[in-house]
């Protein structure tokens, strides 16, 4: 019989997408989590007497793992209705004062399916269009070592207008960083999975709070501890033994680490005993997002706000808009009144329908730590260790997406996938 105890730390969507694989294969499962919610980053928590997500957690079709998740929970939980909503074909609005444009895909084979779009795509000037294609078609073709992003629009002749309508409003997002900081390989990523497969662009977003489908997850558990930072892991002859829990030892045959490169350090103590490098190297960036409550629907499905901070608006129920700040060091500190009143303003300009609309409140809600930059030749670990039994998960470990709710969930199955292969499959 294999030994079949296994302690998860971390409550996020990689420590549950870990849980919900390990219980699949048969582990007596107990999930450790320092703060009383779960979800990680993709939790939510009310504000003013409202329930809302920590920030506006857009997916595309292409995240297909985290669909899996979702459906999984619904499933487990036997719920009729589906928890996610998926754009039925991509489309994205371009916001600008002087008149909006589209980008949509048609029902023909990659890469057809843009190119008619953005031929059309009146944001930038014709010779930019053909820049614009030329480069997605290029993504294909492997970046240089080291190289950023910056430095490849350069090489394959994006102009500064290109940049402003085109690659910052998709992938400042997509990497929540500056594209002169993020690796070209990340960024060719985001384009051959997201822009050159048929479907794959389409946005979505979950019905209910995140916080919801991570709770429903936590039930297929055997235990769930929450307020219980864990502070240490026990190995015993090259073995994983067990955790230190609010200042005692608890056993385990086996761990999933689910935490932040930073955590994980600390937790850890000398991740180099543990085969653990480079979590120093890891750096974040900031997310806000701004909540506004108007007194009636607006129509408005995924549109970026050219030139403003308010980066990216979607109208998450009737009414209820979310703006997304990627990248948002100038705007972290802000007091949440002004970032309101700024995202009421920049949308005032360029959505006519908002200066009639009433409007009834807002909040800001904002993350320092938000995800990590995809620096130029990151190295990412894997689930191993160089313990026996002692995995790791995280959307930061090397799952090839950019810190996301996709790879987190690719980062737990990864794990319990890892372990399972070294201790088994539990039967019956
Ligand atoms: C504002 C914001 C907006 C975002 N927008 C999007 C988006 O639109 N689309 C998208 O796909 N992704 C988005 N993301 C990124 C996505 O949410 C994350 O990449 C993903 O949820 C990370 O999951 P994780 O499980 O790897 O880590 P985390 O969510 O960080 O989970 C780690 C968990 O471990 C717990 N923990 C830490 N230390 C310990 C300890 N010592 N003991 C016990 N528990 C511990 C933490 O409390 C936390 O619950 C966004 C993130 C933020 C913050």
């Amino acid at each position: 019989m294999a030994p079949g105890r296994v302690g998860v730390v971390g409550g996020g969507l990689a420590g549950l997408s870990a849980v919900l694989s390990l219980k699949q294969a048969g582990y007596d499962v107990h999930l450790f989590e320092r703060s009383r919610l779960l979800g990680g980053k993709a939790t939510s928590f009310s504000v003013g007497g409202v329930e809302v997500d920590n920030g506006q957690h857009v997916i595309l079709a292409c995240c297909t793992e985290f669909i899996d998740f979702v459906q999984q929970v619904e499933r487990r939980d036997g719920i009729g209705e589906p928890l996610l909503r998926l754009q039925r074909r991509f489309q994205a609005t371009i916001l600008q004062p002087g008149g909006d444009t589209q980008l949509r895909e048609f029902p023909l084979p990659a890469p057809l399916h843009l190119a008619a779009s953005l031929a059309r795509f009146s944001a930038v000037a014709p010779g930019d269009r053909l820049a614009i294609a030329r480069a997605v078609l290029a993504a294909r073709h492997p970046a240089r070592d080291g190289e950023t992003f910056a430095a490849w629009l350069d090489r394959h002749g994006q102009t500064v207008a290109a940049r402003r309508a085109f690659w910052e409003p998709f992938l400042v997002p997509a990497l929540n960083a500056p594209l002169d900081r993020v690796g070209a390989r990340d960024a060719l990523f985001v384009i051959t999975t997201a822009f050159l497969r048929a479907g794959a662009a389409r946005f979505g977003f979950c019905r209910v709070p995140l916080g919801e489908i991570a709770e429903r997850a936590g039930h297929a558990a055997d235990r769930v501890v929450r307020r219980a930072p864990v502070t240490g892991v026990e190995e015993t002859a090259g073995h994983v033994s067990g955790l230190r829990v609010a200042g005692h030892l608890e056993h385990f045959d086996a761990v999933v680490l689910a935490v932040p490169p930073a955590r994980l350090a600390s937790l850890l103590g000398e991740p180099e005993r543990f085969g653990v490098h480079g979590l120093d190297r890891f750096q974040t960036a900031p997310i806000v997002d701004v909540h506004l409550w108007y007194d009636r629907p607006l129509g408005l499905d995924f549109a970026a706000v050219l030139d403003s901070p308010a980066q990216w608006v979607f109208e998450k129920a009737p009414g209820y808009l979310c703006c997304s700040m990627s990248a948002a060091d100038k705007y972290v500190s802000w007091k949440s009144e002004d970032l309101v009143d700024l995202c009421r303003e920049e949308l005032a300009r360029v959505l006519p329908a908002l200066r009639t609309a009433g409007f009834r409140h807002g909040a800001a809600t904002r993350d320092r730590d938000a995800t990590f930059i995809p620096l130029p030749g990151l190295p990412r670990p894997g689930p191993r260790t160089a313990v026996q039994g002692l995995v790791l998960a995280g959307s930061w470990t090397d799952t090839g997406w950019p810190a996301t709710m996709e790879s987190a969930v690719r980062s737990g199955r990864a794990a319990a996938r890892s372990l399972i292969s070294q201790l088994g499959e539990i039967d019956g």
